[in-house]
């Protein structure tokens, strides 16, 4: 699959990939270390950790798949919706987005319809929906999207599943809604042609793990789940995921952090005179101008990796960080601070 797997950096402070710098919560480990050797030699059991996600995210259990990482759930919403007989299906995506959607849809032979962006990186509701055809399958939103930190308004994602052609499918990536102000979720009960996708990789810092679900009406979900595999989380991640999900005050923790960085992070550029966006996400887009390759690369020597935004659609000059642990932020902002104070 053709997606950007970066070279492994090294040690320092990993501020590139949107992980949680916290760690995950000292109950999980304990859940790991509790795991028996049936529970190893048996096919997993799914039903505890779906009923657990289930309680979550306050929807039936039957309106769950539970996916290896959220990337899985990507990847199998491609394979189920664009396979569609002889004709090439058609998937819409919004950019910048996260390279996973192209990827997958480039990987299973469909069409990829790539909508630009607003200078502003705001949802350009307009342009999605004049992309839409009756060849449209599937359209992949991400709301905070990656990278911008943006939100889409429940509305303008409503008129998106309205404006759709029957059997095609709205695949919301919602990996960052832990750290946002609002969720779709609670609207997706309306609609029989939106999922839902989340993650336990980011909040809960399960990445290694790899958890993730997607979440919709059962006619919704029955579409994806027809290309995951009956087995694709082992029992780690599922040991994992509802030890996570119980220790409450670890998440609320760690989405405080997230909050209290974002807000280090934009001082920090308005002392330095950067352009960003206000994000609901654990990262922010930052806007450095030609300095961002080498500033990139001058904070790896010093072993603080962000991530270079240069290329994608719309974010000249962007580089991405994230927003974690406070200390963390507090050692890269400063890092920053001096790079480009360095080279005025
Ligand atoms: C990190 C991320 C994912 C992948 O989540 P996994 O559960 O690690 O596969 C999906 N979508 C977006 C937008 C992400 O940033």
């Amino acid at each position: 699959m053709d997606y950007e797997k970066l070279p492994e950096p090294g040690e320092g402070l990993r501020l590139h990939l949107n992980e949680n710098t916290g760690g995950c919560s000292p109950a999980v480990i304990e859940a790991l270390r509790a795991i028996t050797a049936s529970q190893v030699s048996f096919y997993p059991d799914y039903g505890a950790a779906t009923a657990a996600c289930a309680e979550l995210l306050g929807v039936d259990p039957a309106w769950i798949a539970l996916t290896n990482g959220l990337d899985e759930g990507i990847w199998a919403a491609a394979n189920s919706c664009l396979r569609v007989g002889d004709t090439l299906g058609e998937a819409i995506i919004s950019e910048p987005a996260f390279d996973m959607y192209a990827a997958c849809v480039n990987a299973v032979g469909g069409r990829l319809v790539a909508v630009p962006p607003c200078a502003d990186l705001v949802f350009p509701l307009e342009r999605v929906l004049a992309a839409i055809t009756p060849r449209t399958r599937l359209v992949f939103l991400c709301s905070p999207n990656n990278p911008t930190g943006l939100a889409i308004a429940n509305d303008d994602l409503e008129a998106v599943a309205l404006a759709l052609p029957a059997g095609a499918l709205l695949f919301l990536d919602e990996a960052y809604a832990d750290f946002a102000r609002g969720s779709f979720l609670a609207r997706v009960a309306d609609f029989p042609n939106v999922v839902v996708g989340r993650t336990f990789a980011k909040a809960y810092g399960l990445a290694a793990l790899r958890a993730g679900c997607v979440v919709g009406r059962p006619e919704a979900i029955d579409i994806v789940r027809r290309t995951i595999p009956p087995y694709s989380l082992n029992v780690c991640a599922l040991e994992g995921m509802r030890a996570a999900i119980v220790d409450r005050g670890h998440h609320r923790w760690y989405c405080a952090q997230v909050a209290e960085s974002r807000e280090l992070i934009y001082e920090s550029c308005g002392r330095l005179g950067l352009e960003w966006w206000p994000s609901e996400a654990n990262f922010v887009l930052v806007r450095v101008g030609a300095r961002a390759r080498p500033l990139v690369q001058a904070l790896a020597r010093r072993g603080v990796f962000i991530r270079d935004r240069t290329t994608e659609p719309g974010c000249d000059g962007c580089v991405r960080i994230t927003a974690g642990v406070v200390q963390h932020t507090r050692v890269c902002l400063s890092a920053v601070e001096e790079v480009l104070c360095e080279a005025q």
